[in-house]
């Protein structure tokens, strides 16, 4: 029977047996063993699934994961040790060098700077277009040697909605797969894959894991991707795979299960990004609220938006859940229960007095960080976006004087007070 998501939540991912443990058991071993070296020839050459070396999979991981792609509605999935390896991977797994990727410009700078800067020196060739391009701009961006389409659903810090729909039968119509990260959004407010999406991507660090506790990264695949059908474009998939024994991915394993297989037995197995099982089960233990915590925090994201509309001391805001934003459609159609508890605005007297601003909050703490329980807040500016320069800045949906507010789950009018006195302490003139 399909679960509704909050028990997926709680209860996804991990069936105990008569007498096993409730909660999700942490497998603290680097290896594991076997009685003869054929069985574990076996699993080297994926022919019987199992495990063998931490490095590529660990049975608590798997757990999690398997909680994940429930919540997502895909087919298989995997953990990393942070969203960027995951974004990475994502990527990597179908375009090498010599490949192309388009991406919306609107995205997490570290992401734009791991294809902007690290994958080109790989030889990946990356397109940055518009996340508002119509269909034919889209296509203008195509060249023979694209692989993929990313976007965010809802795009940090700029807060762009991405309109999943119109990218994802694009891609499809030029034999691509879609990849999403799904950060902002969480399976909670959108599925990506319900809408078109193949591959779908998570930074865990944020609101699934939830509390500031643990790094960590997601890939989900939809299953639904026809790999042989394109297979003069994804010939890691479609052809023998040579450190394999001569394994054809997507023949061996199908749409459900080629991309991850590949992305475990070559990446995760060259690489090694894997996330450790300790990460794993305090993820978890986010993932059990999550369906809680997310409506919370978009409830506090909404009121401190509403707030700051209503404060003429605030230059603009931008968050896709208020009324009268150039997203709310957008966000109405794929996060009609919300959006995210991340806010972002400009205080009028600009870069300046957005720093004096921070500095005076006392609730909210200025961190690299979104999407904890606890409200912080970052100017991108000078942080994580600082190695781009103005024009991507402002291509990147981000102004030199933007504030990226994430409301935690404290009392909404804690949070609105607190930027009173701030903007107060900081003599910002209406
Ligand atoms: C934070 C973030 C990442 C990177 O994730 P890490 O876990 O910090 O490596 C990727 N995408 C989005 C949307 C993010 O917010």
């Amino acid at each position: 029977m399909d679960k509704r998501i909050e028990t997926i939540c709680v209860q996804g991912g991990y069936t105990p047996g008569n007498g096993e443990p409730r909660q999700i058991p942490i497998i603290q071993s680097t290896t594991f063993k076997y009685d003869t070296s054929d069985d574990m020839a076996k699993l080297f050459d994926l022919e019987a699934s199992g495990y063998f070396y931490t490095r590529l999979q660990n049975p608590t991981n798997d757990y999690v994961a398997k909680k994940i792609v429930q919540l997502e509605g895909g087919t298989a999935g995997m953990l990393t040790s942070s969203g960027q390896a995951a974004n990475f991977y994502a990527v990597f797994n179908i375009a090498n060098a010599g490949d192309h990727v388009i991406s919306t410009s609107a995205i997490y700078g570290g992401t734009y700077n791991l294809f902007n800067v690290t994958m080109r020196k790989m030889g990946v060739d990356f397109t940055f277009i518009s996340a508002d391009s119509t269909e034919e701009e889209i296509d203008a961006a195509f060249k023979p040697n694209t692989k993929a389409i990313f976007g965010e659903t809802i795009a940090n810090p700029a807060l762009k909605m991405f309109d999943i729909e119109l990218f994802a039968r694009v891609a499809h119509k030029h034999g691509v797969p879609l990849i999403i990260d799904n950060t902002f959004a969480t399976p909670i407010n959108c599925r990506p894959i319900e809408w078109g999406a193949d591959i779908v991507t998570h930074s865990t660090t944020k609101y699934l894991d939830g509390h500031g506790a643990a790094v960590g990264g997601a890939i989900v695949d939809g299953g639904k991707f026809d790999w042989m059908a394109h297979a003069d474009k994804f010939s890691g998939l479609c052809t023998p795979d040579d450190s394999y024994h001569g394994i054809t991915y997507a023949t061996k394993f199908g749409k459900e299960g080629a991309f991850i297989t590949k992305c475990t037995a070559q990446l995760m197995r060259d690489f090694g990004s894997i996330q450790s099982p300790q990460n794993a089960f305090i993820l978890n233990l986010g993932l059990e609220s999550l369906h809680v915590r997310v409506a919370r925090h978009c409830e506090n994201g909404l009121a401190v938006a509403k707030y700051l509309q209503s404060d003429p001391r605030i230059a603009w805001v931008k968050y896709p859940g208020l009324e009268g934003d150039a997203d709310y459609a957008l966000a109405q159609k794929y996060c009609p229960s919300g959006t995210c508890g991340v806010v972002s605005f400009g205080v009028k007297g600009g870069r300046a007095k957005a720093e004096e601003f921070m500095k005076g909050l006392k609730v909210v703490a200025i961190e690299t960080h979104v999407a904890d329980a606890r409200s912080c807040c970052l100017h991108p500016a000078s942080s994580t976006h600082r190695q781009l320069t103005d024009e991507e800045l402002y291509d990147a949906g981000v102004s030199p004087d933007l504030v990226r507010l994430s409301c935690g789950l404290e009392n909404a009018n804690d949070l609105i007070d607190d930027i009173k006195q701030a903007l107060d302490g900081a003599h910002i003139q209406a």
